[in-house]
């Protein structure tokens, strides 16, 4: 296929420093959760993306000094001579497949807790950073840098940047940002120095420049030097064209580093969900740096469609397409567009389960590419299945975990049936993508079909409820059950252990109403799933125009969701949809239209008019048939399967990352002896 020449101007290079970009495709730097500690996973992962066609690779945060530990968040270290070669591993692939690798040296100054290096944070004047989520929370305070700790820091960057240097990497940071040290010397609430760092612009930015100095002089200006800036705090007012401390900033360091890497200040506006937020939603933010600077701009945007990516570069946004989660979700993303296959591009749905890997600290995991982090522990490519099988598996259910089985299944050469009893593929998905905000999420099985229908070898089967026997009477040598699971409308103890079902007219779960349901409120969500789910249906209630009390016996609304960035956006949006919200509280009765609450810890009791009572709680395996099949080992042998195997929901329960992941899973290792899988160990 062909490219469209329209996108032409995507694959032009561009000059940054003393290196040169290969195209305008750069994978901004972003954690990936291996550290050191995995140096083969970690060069796999990134150089994936190279290979893909991404013109630079960038590692994610690099500590530059004890005084910046992380841990235990996983992050990666420069901090001395031993730690070269464990990045050299990864910028030797990188570099294998043409693109620059960039690494971004980084200070977390208050941010980093130090938990086991124990120094103590360092901070322009000692004012703490005030996190909101709980892992981020100190009891410790920054210590207020003197004039020699300022010159400590310079030269820990400077010794980074050497050894970034022999460690191969071509563009070196300053990082800025995000309220790390360097950020903290541009904000005037941080920063309340009088000595030369501190007061005026011109001054707050001194610190910066200084270190931007101290990598270029390091490496003897063999490197490009990137400076990565938050701008929305200093930019009070995006949009607005005028003077702004966000100018100033620029104005004062326009001729400075070789390239500026543009974002905004926290996760939940940097990598915003798409449930809230729309592709490009950078830009009133850092629009107006390239009319300021001649240096190139990078930025990102969960950018995914090509001509938004156009659109970005010819209204003067941004000089290089900044892709941190569209370069998970498809690495391959750049060479899609260059081959004239945009329409196989496995788009981000801007979920954030790749950030919640990274606050759970381990390694990324996406809900679009299940292959992400397992490029050299289980030899997974993102777009190469090895053509290994022949004959025909019946995969019953097309939710995510059937659909992505079938997929890769048939990429193996297996000819492919999927029945899906509803009308409708994409199981869970073809409901919760109608709920406010979620839509995206349907390019989960957008991108599926899309890739099944077009092999002659699968055969897809809506409106086709398999019972056993049907399976049986099939013919398949494979069988994959991807039959999915359902709520339940069981309660919680204030212990935190499952509790008896609510029963009796009213009680409903999200199942319910996704079949149809009549409701009649006043409605009562009672949520301790903790994820999106019960915030969703409350969200989807309000704006039916029904009354809504979303009760939960977290301290939060959708309390697991501080891991996704979207915490502060749900609890924003239910008190603009008027859902009145009591946390700390569980269900304790529904009856004669009222419910009774509990206080989770003093045990006072309330009660609430309820016509609705939506539970969103537990949810169980439906996998009757793989039970039923199971019992019967002599018809399945007869009938001539080979192998029974279920996955996804109806395996374990769990968010559509794991759905998918597992399906995946399944559909590479049928037929495979454990003994032959591939899975590496790193130390
Ligand atoms: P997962 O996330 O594991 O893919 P889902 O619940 O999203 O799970 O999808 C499971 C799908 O399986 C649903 O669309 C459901 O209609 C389908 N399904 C369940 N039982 C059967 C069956 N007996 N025959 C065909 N399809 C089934
Ligand atoms: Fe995008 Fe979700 Fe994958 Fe992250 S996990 S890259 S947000 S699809």
């Amino acid at each position: 296929m062909v490219r469209d020449p329209r996108y032409d101007i995507l694959f032009e290079p561009v000059q940054i420093g003393p290196k040169r970009a290969p195209n305008r495709f750069y994978a901004v730097p972003h954690s990936s959760g291996m550290t050191n500690a995995n140096p083969e996973t970690r060069a796999a992962f990134r150089a994936t993306k190279a290979e893909g066609g991404w013109g630079v690779v960038c590692t994610g945060a690099c500590s530059i000094h004890p005084s910046a530990d992380d841990r235990p968040f996983p992050n990666a270290t420069l901090w001395d001579d031993a730690d070269i070669r464990t990045h050299a591993v990864m910028t030797e692939a990188v570099h294998r497949h043409g693109a620059l690798a960039g690494v971004e040296l980084w200070h977390g100054g208050a941010f980093s807790m130090n938990r086991i290096t124990r120094l103590p944070p360092l901070s322009p004047s000692g004012v703490p950073w005030l996190a909101t989520h709980v892992p981020f929370m100190s009891q410790q305070r920054p210590k207020a840098m003197d004039a020699s700790d300022i010159r400590d820091l310079i030269h820990w960057q400077s010794a980074a940047a050497r050894r970034a240097e022999a460690a191969g990497f071509d563009i070196i940071y300053v990082y800025a940002g995000m309220g790390y040290l360097p950020h903290e010397f541009l904000l005037a609430e941080y920063n309340r120095r009088t000595d030369a760092y501190g007061g005026a612009m011109s001054n707050r930015v001194r610190l910066v420049r200084e270190l931007i100095d101290a990598t270029r002089e390091a490496t003897s200006g063999r490197a490009a030097v990137a400076l990565r800036i938050s701008l929305e705090e200093l930019r009070k007012r995006p949009g607005v064209h005028g003077e702004t401390e966000a100018h100033e900033a620029i104005e004062q360091l326009k001729g400075d580093p070789d390239l500026f890497d543009v974002k905004m200040d926290t996760s939940p506006t940097d990598c915003a969900a798409s449930r809230y937020t729309p592709e490009g939603s950078h830009e009133p933010v850092v629009d107006f740096v390239k009319r300021i600077t001649s240096k190139p701009v990078v930025g990102v945007g969960r950018f995914t469609s090509p001509d938004t990516m156009v659109s970005q570069i010819r209204r003067g946004i941004l000089d290089l397409i900044g892709g941190a989660r569209p370069s998970i979700a498809d690495p391959f993303l750049p060479r899609k567009i260059a081959e004239g296959r945009g329409e196989e591009i496995r788009e981000c749905i801007g979920c954030n389960m790749c950030i919640a890997s990274w606050h759970d600290g381990v390694w990324v995991r996406c809900t679009q590419n299940p292959t992400a982090g397992e490029e050299h522990r289980r030899g997974w490519h993102p777009e190469k299945v090895k053509r290994d099988a022949t004959g025909r598996v019946l995969v019953v259910g097309g939710g995510p975990a059937g659909l992505e089985a079938g997929l890769t299944l048939a990429r193996r050469g297996f000819d492919v049936t999927i029945a899906e009893a509803r009308e409708q593929f994409g199981g869970r998905l073809a409901f919760e993508s109608r709920l406010p905000g979620l839509n995206a999420w349907h390019r989960v099985v957008d991108y599926r079909l899309g890739q099944l229908r077009a092999f002659n070898h699968v055969a897809l089967y809506p409106a086709s409820p398999l019972t056993a026997e049907d399976i049986l009477n099939f013919g398949a040598d494979h069988v994959v059950l991807a039959t999915g699971a359902r709520w339940l409308p069981d309660s919680f103890s204030p212990n935190e252990h499952p509790a008896d079902a609510i029963t009796g007219p009213g009680v409903m779960t999200p199942d319910d109403i996704a079949e149809g349901a009549a409701i009649e409120g006043p409605v009562v969500v009672f949520d301790f799933d903790d994820y999106y789910m019960g915030s969703a249906i409350s969200e989807h209630m309000a704006r039916r125009g029904l009354d809504v009390t979303y009760v939960t016996p977290a301290g939060f609304v959708s309390a697991w969701t501080i891991n996704t960035n979207e915490l502060p956006l749900i609890h924003r949006s239910l008190a603009h949809h008027a859902v009145v919200v009591r946390t700390l509280h569980f269900v304790s009765s529904f009856a004669n239209g009222e419910v009774s609450l509990t206080h989770l810890f003093t045990g006072d009791q309330a009660a609430l008019p309820c016509g609705a009572l939506v539970v969103v709680g537990h949810r169980a395996p439906v996998n009757a048939l793989y039970a039923e099949l199971a019992a019967r080992p002599r018809d399945v042998a007869a009938a001539g399967i080979a192998s029974l195997a279920v996955t996804g929901d109806a395996l374990a329960p769990g968010a559509i990352v794991h759905a998918v992941y597992n399906g995946h899973r399944t559909a590479r290792e049928l037929g495979i002896a454990p003994a032959q899988r591939i899975v590496r160990r790193e130390a």
